[in-house]
């Protein structure tokens, strides 16, 4: 008799890791919203206790019309699911197994190669050029095995962005077998008019997906809320894969009065640029490389230091990300945080 093992390939993951704090910690580790989230948000979450014993829509019905409304869609291609990490999962499970493919580029968001191992499938990691996704690059990895690729853009940890265009070219020269998945967990920060947050190709092709979610500019990180953009057929397998109650009661009232505070999110997006350039110009002042970024989040060049600077300001309450999980162990993810944050980021680099 031997105990329960687990499929091929789980035990090769490293689980996903954001350090915990201590008390109080100045957390620029997570890229949530310094300015935290929606008054009205905040009011329909704590109203929602009243349905608290009563099962969520399992449809999300009326959260997917205000997504829907607010952004010209379909609501019938909309699903939901407890953050856009979801259904990076749920998409990867209903797609790819042991045998297939999953792309992505070098530099990408880390859970699409984790959940392509939890899937028994063989993630493919595509090289960049300058820290940046190269569409070329990508095409040449793909293979009959190929089933899906996932592009960040902007991308987490590099900030960096693919334009509409060269999306455009990816999926006009990808074999139409590939489903191509544009996360866009940070359009709402980008203000770049050349910028492709994947929907116009989700109008024009049936296999293109775009992912959303609540967790970055609409600062509700803890709700766990994300939504992708389907063609009706891959919408339709996703219901069909993922959990019946996946967003829960609060999530979903939460969800539309965000939407409703359009407000917030302009000011998320204001505020993020000018603490962005104002924190990457000191930066680059204080000697460190800073990579462009569209995001709200900064990748810092620390050279043969950055365990040590990391380590550093850990000691001074201070979190920033490690990227070598990523490929890039000599940069750090630094998330621009509120001004005083951001100030007391710069005078514990000084010391350090
Ligand atoms: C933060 C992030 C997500 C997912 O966030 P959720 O909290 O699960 O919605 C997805 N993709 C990228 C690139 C991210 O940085």
């Amino acid at each position: 008799m031997s105990l329960p093992q687990p499929r091929a390939g789980i035990l090769e993951i490293k689980p996903y890791t954001v350090t915990a704090g201590s008390l109080h910690p100045v957390c620029l580790n997570a890229n949530e919203n310094p300015l935290g989230c929606s008054e009205k948000a905040r009011a329909a979450y704590i109203a929602a206790q009243n349905q608290l014993h009563r099962y969520p829509d399992g449809g999300a019905v009326k959260l997917r019309t205000a997504l829907a409304g607010l952004h010209g869609m379909d609501a019938s291609r909309i699903v939901c699911g407890a953050g856009a990490d979801e259904l990076i999962s749920i998409i990867t499970r209903a797609y790819a197994g042991a045998g297939d493919e999953v792309v992505y580029s070098a530099h990408g968001f880390v859970m699409y190669r984790l959940y392509a191992k939890a899937a028994g499938a063989t993630p493919v990691a595509a090289a960049e050029r300058n820290l940046c996704a190269d569409v070329d690059a990508l095409l040449s990895s793909v293979t009959p095995k190929t089933k899906i690729m996932f592009i960040a853009n902007p991308n987490n940890p590099t900030g960096s962005l693919l334009s509409a265009g060269e999306l455009q070219y990816l999926r006009g020269k990808l074999p139409e077998h590939v489903l191509l998945v544009v996360d866009a967990a940070y359009a709402e920060y980008v203000e770049d008019k050349d910028y492709g947050d994947g929907r116009a190709l989700v109008d024009a092709t049936p296999n293109t997906v775009m992912l959303r979610t609540f967790s970055k500019a609409y600062g509700l990180a803890g709700l766990r809320l994300g939504w992708g953009y389907c063609p009706q057929e891959v919408a339709d397998v996703l219901n069909r894969v993922r959990g019946p109650f996946n967003t829960s009661v609060a999530a979903q009232e939460t969800g539309i009065a965000a939407l409703a505070d359009q407000d917030f999110v302009v000011k998320s997006r204001v505020f993020n640029i000018a603490e962005r350039e104002a924190l990457a110009a000191s930066l680059q002042k204080a000697g460190l490389r800073v990579y462009p970024s569209a995001a709200n989040f900064l990748l810092v060049d620390c050279g043969s230091h950055a365990d040590e600077i990391r380590e550093g300001l850990a000691a001074r309450n201070i979190l920033v990300t490690p990227t070598s999980g990523y490929g890039l162990p000599h940069c750090l993810r630094i998330t621009v945080g509120l001004e005083d944050e951001n100030t007391q980021l710069l005078s514990a680099l000084k010391e350090i």
